[in-house]
Protein backbone atom coordinates (compact mmCIF):
# COMPACT_ATOMS: atom_id res chain seq x y z
CA UNK A 1 0.00 0.00 0.00
CA UNK A 2 2.73 2.57 0.27
CA UNK A 3 3.64 2.61 -2.92
CA UNK A 4 -0.40 3.43 -3.83
CA UNK A 5 -0.42 6.43 -1.49
CA UNK A 6 3.28 7.50 -2.89
CA UNK A 7 1.65 7.22 -6.56
CA UNK A 8 -1.65 9.17 -4.92
CA UNK A 9 0.36 11.68 -3.69
CA UNK A 10 1.88 12.55 -7.20
CA UNK A 11 -1.40 12.22 -8.86
CA UNK A 12 -2.88 14.74 -6.55
CA UNK A 13 0.06 17.32 -7.38
CA UNK A 14 -0.35 16.57 -11.13
CA UNK A 15 -3.31 16.07 -11.70
CA UNK A 16 -5.73 17.46 -8.44
CA UNK A 17 -7.51 15.57 -5.60
CA UNK A 18 -10.11 13.77 -7.70
CA UNK A 19 -8.00 11.97 -9.96
CA UNK A 20 -6.03 10.61 -6.77
CA UNK A 21 -9.02 9.85 -5.45
CA UNK A 22 -10.17 7.81 -8.22
CA UNK A 23 -6.94 6.16 -8.30
CA UNK A 24 -7.29 5.46 -4.28
CA UNK A 25 -10.83 4.00 -4.76
CA UNK A 26 -9.17 1.60 -7.56
CA UNK A 27 -6.61 0.34 -5.59
CA UNK A 28 -9.20 -0.17 -2.14
CA UNK A 29 -11.28 -2.47 -5.46
CA UNK A 30 -8.31 -4.54 -5.99
CA UNK A 31 -6.93 -4.74 -2.30
CA UNK A 32 -9.18 -3.71 0.59
CA UNK A 33 -6.93 -2.03 3.31
CA UNK A 34 -7.25 0.88 6.26
CA UNK A 35 -4.20 2.77 5.12
CA UNK A 36 -6.06 3.16 1.43
CA UNK A 37 -9.35 3.83 3.96
CA UNK A 38 -7.88 6.45 5.63
CA UNK A 39 -6.08 8.21 2.61
CA UNK A 40 -9.28 8.07 1.04
CA UNK A 41 -10.62 10.32 3.82
CA UNK A 42 -7.95 12.95 3.96
CA UNK A 43 -8.39 13.48 -0.35
CA UNK A 44 -11.99 13.87 0.97
CA UNK A 45 -11.69 16.28 3.58
CA UNK A 46 -9.27 18.35 1.67
CA UNK A 47 -12.39 19.22 -0.88
CA UNK A 48 -14.92 19.18 1.65
CA UNK A 49 -17.65 21.70 2.50
CA UNK A 50 -17.40 22.90 6.33
CA UNK A 51 -20.77 20.86 6.81
CA UNK A 52 -19.38 17.20 5.46
CA UNK A 53 -15.98 18.11 7.34
CA UNK A 54 -17.01 16.95 10.90
CA UNK A 55 -18.23 13.42 9.84
CA UNK A 56 -14.99 12.92 7.72
CA UNK A 57 -13.29 13.54 10.95
CA UNK A 58 -15.27 11.19 12.62
CA UNK A 59 -14.54 8.90 10.08
CA UNK A 60 -10.53 9.48 10.21
CA UNK A 61 -10.24 8.77 13.98
CA UNK A 62 -11.78 6.31 14.11
CA UNK A 63 -9.42 4.42 11.28
CA UNK A 64 -6.33 6.05 13.11
CA UNK A 65 -7.79 4.30 16.24
CA UNK A 66 -8.42 0.55 14.46
CA UNK A 67 -4.87 1.27 12.75
CA UNK A 68 -3.30 1.68 16.31
CA UNK A 69 -5.44 -1.00 17.75
CA UNK A 70 -4.17 -3.43 14.56
CA UNK A 71 -0.73 -4.49 15.73
CA UNK A 72 -0.48 -7.59 14.09
CA UNK A 73 -0.62 -11.27 14.91
CA UNK A 74 0.58 -13.12 17.66
CA UNK A 75 0.93 -16.88 18.87
CA UNK A 76 -0.38 -17.85 21.68
CA UNK A 77 1.90 -20.17 22.77
CA UNK A 78 5.77 -19.33 21.42
CA UNK A 79 4.98 -15.22 20.43
CA UNK A 80 5.58 -15.76 17.09
CA UNK A 81 4.73 -12.09 15.91
CA UNK A 82 3.33 -11.47 12.50
CA UNK A 83 1.63 -9.10 10.07
CA UNK A 84 -0.83 -11.63 8.71
CA UNK A 85 -2.78 -14.30 10.14
CA UNK A 86 -1.86 -17.75 10.21
CA UNK A 87 -3.68 -20.80 10.87
CA UNK A 88 -0.82 -22.58 11.09
CA UNK A 89 1.80 -21.17 13.36
CA UNK A 90 5.44 -21.11 11.33
CA UNK A 91 6.62 -20.79 14.80
CA UNK A 92 5.42 -24.26 16.75
CA UNK A 93 3.35 -25.49 13.84
CA UNK A 94 0.50 -25.65 15.99
CA UNK A 95 -2.91 -24.86 14.56
CA UNK A 96 -5.30 -21.78 15.69
CA UNK A 97 -2.73 -20.91 18.28
CA UNK A 98 -2.24 -16.94 16.45
CA UNK A 99 -4.62 -13.99 17.45
CA UNK A 100 -4.75 -10.34 16.55
CA UNK A 101 -2.31 -8.36 19.28
CA UNK A 102 -5.08 -5.57 20.28
CA UNK A 103 -2.77 -3.79 22.93
CA UNK A 104 1.14 -4.12 23.59
ZN1 LIG B 1 3.55 -20.62 17.78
Amino acid sequence: MGLVLTFAETIRNREGIEAAEKFVVESLRRRPSVHGLHKLIELNLAEAQESNKDDLMLLRNIIEELREQHRGYACQQCGFRGKSLHWLCPGCNRWSTIKPVLEE
